[in-house]
């Protein structure tokens, strides 16, 4: 089953990066203009062409994602700008050789916009740049050179500060899955009857709600039944309150085995279970309603080797014959009384046995 709020949490989550990512590349933009200003004073111009020139690809890339709205292309166009820029800024020195100081953003960066595992492979590929920048001071492209002593320092720290972010991110990541295990746990339990692990009253009503607005937007048509077993006290009280939780449990599967995967079974109190059966009519509905009563009739349940007289008796109603879901409810408990006055282990309204090929039963 798809789990709705685990989806609108992550595409919160997405839309979250992708705000931050507009943001540090806004805030991007405006240290390049300045930087590159202050570099343009200081007689440096072709480093503050160089500056000025990366604004493009990021300002082009916050319109991409403005037009667009693609997160993927948003993410990996920042990252490959960034990646870009940094290794410049390593090969030229930037000013006064700081250039490589802007790498420490990189890590946390990486780590936050891609996988442990991706962020890493991506790290070691540019620690190797750096190593390459540095060992090869003559490489075309690089006109930094560094003292042996900044290296060092340069890669000790850097280090450092890509464990804790590795580690950070593992545990920010570990914590969040656990939350996210945890409200899927919480919003199943709230959906789903304990006994019987079928859907519970409150999630049936949401779902009637929801079946109802496409009735009214389409007009797909649905039906429900509605199911009480027969005689259910005596089963408790001849046979013990476990024998009849079984029962329930024990019914509760053959109606799991019996109805499409589009449609809804919950147990609506106690012993009265509600099918939902969408783009169903109501002669298909009393159709499966008959065809459950008769396998129920016919199936033998049992407790410690006991053998328990189980049956049931149901009212069916379809959406075309009421106005609302109150209406319908309605109706289909008014059809289940009707079920239970002419005899129990029936389904109201009858249906007339060359219509299901099946003649309903008397009662035991
Ligand atoms: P009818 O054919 O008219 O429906 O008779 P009935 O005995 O089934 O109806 P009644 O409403 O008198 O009794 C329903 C019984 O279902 C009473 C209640 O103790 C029992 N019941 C409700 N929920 C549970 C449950 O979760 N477990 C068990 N074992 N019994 C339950
Ligand atoms: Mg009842
Ligand atoms: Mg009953």
């Amino acid at each position: 089953m798809t789990n709705t709020s685990q989806i609108q949490s992550s595409e919160h989550e997405e839309l979250q990066i992708s705000r931050l990512l507009n943001g540090l590349s806004a805030m991007a933009v405006l240290f390049l203009a300045g930087i590159g200003a202050k570099a343009w004073y200081a007689e440096h111009h072709l480093h503050a062409w160089v500056l000025w020139a990366f604004v493009v690809p990021i300002v082009a890339n916050i319109g991409w994602y403005a037009w667009r709205r693609d997160r993927t292309v948003q993410k990996r166009g920042l990252l490959v700008i960034v990646g870009l820029l940094f290794t410049y800024l390593i090969a030229s020195g930037g000013e006064g050789n700081t250039g490589p100081l802007w790498f420490y953003v990189f890590p946390p960066l990486l780590f936050y916009l891609t996988s442990l595992k991706g962020g890493t492979a991506i790290l070691l590929f540019c620690y190797l740049l750096a190593v390459l920048v540095f060992q090869f001071p003559d490489m075309p492209g690089v006109s930094a050179e560094y003292s042996t002593d900044f290296k060092i320092r340069f890669f000790a720290t850097l280090t450092f500060e890509s464990i804790f972010c590795f580690v950070l991110e593992a545990g920010r990541l570990r914590a969040r899955n656990k939350l996210v295990a945890l409200a899927q746990a919480h919003e199943h339990a709230a959906r789903t009857d304990e006994l019987t692990g079928l859907a519970n009253r409150r999630d049936m009503q949401g779902r009637l709600n929801t079946e109802f607005s496409r009735f009214e937007r389409s007009g797909h048509h649905f039906s429900v039944v509605l199911i009480d077993l027969d005689l259910f006290k005596r089963i408790n009280d001849d046979f013990g309150h476990d024998a009849g939780d079984e029962v329930l449990r024990q019914f509760a599967d053959l109606v799991r085995q019996m109805v499409r995967q589009s449609d809804v079974a919950a147990r609506w109190g106690g012993e009265e279970f509600l099918l939902l059966l969408p783009d169903t009519t109501l002669l298909q509905a009393l159709t499966l309603a008959e065809r459950l009563r008769a396998e129920v009739a016919a199936t033998r349940f049992h407790h410690r080797e006991q053998t328990l007289p189980v049956t049931i008796s149901a009212g069916v109603c379809s959406i075309s014959k009421s106005g609302s879901i109150n209406e319908l409810l309605k109706q289909a408990d008014v059809q289940l009384y009707n079920a239970k006055e002419s005899g129990r282990n029936r389904i109201s309204p009858r249906v007339r046995s060359q219509d299901t090929g099946s003649s309903p039963q008397t009662p035991a």
